[in-house]
């Protein structure tokens, strides 16, 4: 063990950075990927303790900007969760080719992955936001490989995964001065394998030959939390499924906080006080501004940037020419944004699911902790999805 289950945040750093290759993640009983050791090849370097981003300090940095932004052209804005700075951020980086970036996406089998990039289409990828945790796998190799070809590196992660990178790039004494590092405002994350369980159980259902395409959260009207599913059928028809998100057996327990990694309801990464150059999320304290002054008349999510270090500063001066952006205080944005004032309470569904999951019946738990009052809130917001659903239909608008 090297920090213990329930503060172990999942970010692979100790395997990285294991001289032996003696870590492994392994799933433990509630299927949350967690470092094991194998004590019989380790030589107690440290290591692994001294790259933990949970283990002993972490160097914080506070916003000195704070803007809100949404990119300025709607079609690439479409897919992203909210206004879209992610996309632009990569953009901007890969102008230069000496440049890499790493973003998340889906792989085959729609697992969440890490990747460096620098090319172009892949950006496409990284849009939207997978509300289930990411495999980090060799990620901080591959960007201290491309650190040490003297190339820059753009890093955009969840907050735990950022402060593993600085630790891990300061046990190995690499040199970061061509690394961005931009964290995401953070809920919590679940485990990727009551994703998978749950993707297995609604293949059962529909019996579809092949997923599209996943999303979550988009611009899209009627898209933004919501679960969708783009398949094509097994009578090679394509269909999507929609579900909104307190439908939804996964999206919901991501959302009240049922079902997130164990370390989640303890972060300590969630303050103001922030880890990164950059912070990026959803302006949800942006309530106070007129949205008609803000989307002039158009419909969509807003970010939030904060800049945190001068690095930051410079790179969002460069970005800024691509977004209606507005510059806020920085206590508009705290007072909003609820993963600025400590970690996600557990939803009173926790411990029960904790005391009944069991692997591969993750659908199943979830209705059983649930009970009646998960199926009365499944159907109120099924009927609305359906009033909607009939009403696009009637009036030709896009689904
Ligand atoms: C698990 C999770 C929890 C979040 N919780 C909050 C929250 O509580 N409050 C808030 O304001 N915002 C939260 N966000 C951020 C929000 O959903 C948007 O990602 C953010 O506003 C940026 O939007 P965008 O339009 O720029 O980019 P988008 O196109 O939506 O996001 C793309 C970026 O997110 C990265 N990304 C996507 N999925 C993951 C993942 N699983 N792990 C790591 N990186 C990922 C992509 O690589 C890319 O950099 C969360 C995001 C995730 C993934």
């Amino acid at each position: 063990m090297v920090c213990g289950d329930d503060i172990c945040c999942g970010c692979g750093a100790c395997v990285s950075i294991c001289p032996k290759k003696c870590i492994q993640l392994v799933p433990n009983n509630l299927g949350v990927i967690i470092p094991e050791i194998d004590f019989k090849e380790c030589i107690k370097c440290g290591l692994c303790e001294k790259t933990c981003p949970k283990i002993g300090e972490n160097k914080f940095n506070s916003p000195q900007e704070c803007y809100a932004a949404y990119l300025k052209d709607k079609e690439k804005r479409l897919n992203s969760a909210s206004g879209g700075v992610a996309r632009a951020m990569y953009e901007k980086f890969l102008e230069d080719p000496k440049s890499y970036v790493v973003g998340v996406c889906w792989d085959k089998e729609f697992n969440p992955i890490f990747k460096l990039t620098n090319n172009k289409e892949d950006i496409k990828l990284f849009q939207g936001s997978k509300y289930v945790q990411a495999f980090s796998d060799d990620i901080y190799l591959k960007i201290e490989e491309k650190l040490k070809s003297e190339c820059k590196v753009l890093y955009i992660a969840m907050p735990c995964q950022i402060a593993a990178a600085k630790k891990y790039f300061e046990a190995k004494n690499i040199y970061t001065k061509n690394l961005i590092l931009v964290d995401i405002l953070c809920h919590g994350v679940s485990p990727a394998q009551y994703f998978k369980e749950y993707l297995e159980n609604l293949h059962k259902k529909l019996k579809y030959k092949k997923i599209k395409n996943i999303s979550f959260r988009s611009n899209r009207r009627f898209r933004n939390f919501h679960f969708c599913l783009d398949y094509i059928s097994n009578k090679d028809k394509e269909i999507k499924y929609n579900r909104f998100a307190y439908e939804d057996n996964y999206f919901n327990s991501f959302l009240d906080a049922s079902s997130l990694r164990e370390s989640c309801y303890t972060c300590n990464f969630s303050q103001l006080e922030r880890i990164s150059d950059v912070t990026i999320g959803d302006f949800f304290g942006l309530s106070k501004m007129p949205s008609s002054t803000l989307f002039n008349g158009d419909v969509g999510n807003a970010s939030l940037i904060l800049c945190n270090t001068e690095v930051g500063l410079n790179f969002v001066k460069q970005i800024k020419k691509y977004f209606n952006i507005f510059e806020r205080p920085i206590q508009e944005a705290y007072e909003g944004g609820a993963s600025f004032h400590g970690p996600y309470r557990k939803s009173k569904w926790r411990n029960k699911f904790v005391k009944y999951y069991k692997k591969g019946r993750f659908v199943q738990t979830m209705n059983k902790i649930g009970g009646w009052e998960l199926k009365k809130i499944k159907i109120v917001h099924g009927f609305i999805r359906t009033i909607k659903e009939a009403y696009m239909k009637i009036t030709g608008m896009e689904y």
